[in-house]
């Protein structure tokens, strides 16, 4: 499979090529360059996690040998990392709604899917490439790509990896996550501001040239490890395929049935990869597309026109506070036909006025697959209330959120068809909010996140994930805080240090 841009200006390239380099050169995303063949119902990927996963990744990784994918996965996807040995899970709530548990990696969020292999796919690639360079991954995390990135870097050869996080804008667990995070090639720093004040240091020593050769000279590269990155996207295709096949060997479907996908989205990678997972031949009747409050995508699913000009709130899904969705831009590419002008225009007019307009048969297109509703923080609660109280099972608010646009989705229009819920974080990683969620302010009140954890574990009976459990006894090893103006000339001294 070759890759090139959205934005139709670089050359097609190899899987490694998309891999070690994240963003295209000329701003755009990568994305296959060929018609994606389909499985026929019969042949769609079958076995346990890692063999599902290894069938969709080889097609698309045909640059690498078939053994590195095969190392690559079973390293990747092993019960030291998850704690399930189906690594994620169907769990079923009823006869038409099953949840699919993508939280059982080492830092109980969905990324830990795509960062546990990104790892090991970046590192075959360096080490077969002419690259001389010790790669070195800088990420801005506004809580849970952070740790996963770190968890998923530690200790790689020929990589460091180095995480920024505003200072006062992520949740106590999420800070001691970072701040205990153990491995001989990782630097984790709190940054004085915001998420945006961060982010904004972390682009400009992307974007500033001179530094970049400056620090080429000192035999670094830079690259990223945010879900732009193919290499992020692809790994979440299989769990589609994962969950299709255990309804399959439940039977509660059989090959060809179609199915719907209910997905709480921020940043569009997640349920893009249903997308693609359809495109393969996965037959999927509707992507339920799951926004909060930040409900920029619902709007834009509806009416064709995406405008980020509106206020950002903070919710109780963090992780989906996010008012520009990148990963939107490999969907209109594909949905258009692969047209990179009609591509470049939208995002030049996202950049220059904030908003941009697709024509007609596009939103038909988009309209013909995906819907969308959104749920505000309330509505979030009473979901993950109501699913404790009438089906006995715990959800996270990223999950209340799909919940709650599944419930209306049904409603409005009557459909039902079998539905896969994607669970995208444990209700212990967000427990201030879960809990908030079951029981009256008294019970909660001056309680610390880890005191939280503890209750709900009382009230619920349900395991606490063992890496949230010892968290709190971690020895907390990065303590450094910086300004963001400080942050290339700190990053130059640093890197000498590791
Ligand atoms: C990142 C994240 C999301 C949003 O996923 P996207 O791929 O950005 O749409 C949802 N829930 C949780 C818990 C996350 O960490």
């Amino acid at each position: 499979m070759r890759y090139y841009s959205t934005r139709g200006k670089t050359d097609y390239t190899g899987a490694k090529n998309a891999i070690i380099k994240g963003l295209a050169p000329d701003g755009g995303l990568f994305v296959p360059a060929e018609p994606l063949t389909p499985y026929a119902p019969e042949y769609l990927p079958a076995g346990n996690y890692r063999e599902i996963a290894a069938a969709v990744f080889e097609p698309f990784l045909d640059d690498y040998p078939e053994a590195v994918i095969e190392q690559a996965v079973q390293s990747a996807y092993s019960v030291e990392s998850f704690d399930h040995p189906d690594i994620t899970p169907l769990a079923k709530l009823s006869d038409r709604t099953h949840i699919l548990e993508l939280f059982h990696g080492p830092t109980c969020a969905f990324k830990d899917i795509a960062l546990q292999i990104l790892p090991h796919l970046l590192n075959a690639a360096v080490k077969t490439t002419s690259e001389a360079s010790e790669i070195v991954i800088l990420t801005a995390t506004s809580g849970d790509t952070g740790k996963s990135a770190l968890e998923g870097f530690r200790d790689v050869p020929g990589v460091k990896i180095i995480v920024y996080f505003p200072e006062k804008g992520v949740s106590e667990i999420q800070k001691l996550q970072m701040t205990t995070q153990e491995g001989s090639n990782v630097g984790v720093f709190a940054v004085e501001g915001n998420f945006d004040d961060t982010q904004r240091g972390v682009k400009q020593i992307f974007n500033d040239q001179e530094f970049s050769s400056e620090l080429q000279d000192l035999g670094y590269r830079l690259s990223s490890a945010n879900s732009i990155n193919w290499g992020r996207l692809l790994p979440q295709i299989s769990y589609y395929f994962f969950a299709y096949r255990q309804l399959i060997n439940r039977g509660v479907v059989q090959a060809g049935d179609k199915i719907n996908f209910v997905v709480p989205t921020g940043n569009f990678g997640n349920i893009l990869a249903g997308y693609y997972a359809r495109c393969l031949g996965l037959p999927v009747n509707r992507l339920l597309c799951a926004a909060n409050r930040n409900n920029v995508l619902t709007d834009f699913i509806n009416r064709g026109t995406y405008d980020r000009r509106r206020p950002f709130y903070r919710s109780h899904s963090p992780s989906m506070d996010i008012l520009v969705s990148s990963n939107l831009e490999r969907l209109l590419f594909e949905l258009t036909g692969h047209d990179k002008e009609k591509v470049l225009t939208w995002m030049k007019q996202l950049t220059d006025t904030g908003s941009y307009k697709v024509d007609q048969g596009t939103l038909e297109k988009i309209q013909e697959l995906f819907w969308s509703d959104y749920a505000n923080d309330d509505e979030t609660l009473q979901a993950i209330a109501d699913t404790y109280r009438n089906e006995n099972y715990l959800i996270d608010p990223h999950t209340g959120v799909g919940k709650c646009v599944l419930d209306r989705y049904r409603k409005k229009e009557a459909d039902q068809t079998v539905s896969v819920l994607l669970s995208t974080a444990s209700p212990y990683k967000f427990a201030g909010s879960t809990i908030q969620a079951l029981f009256n302010k008294e019970v909660i009140e001056n309680l610390s996140e880890f005191e939280m954890i503890k209750v709900l574990h009382r009230e619920t009976g349900i395991k606490v994930p063992a890496n949230l459990a010892t968290l709190e006894k971690k020895p907390v090893k990065h303590k450094q805080v910086i300004k963001p103006f400080q942050m290339p000339e700190h990053l130059k001294k640093y890197l000498h240090k590791l």
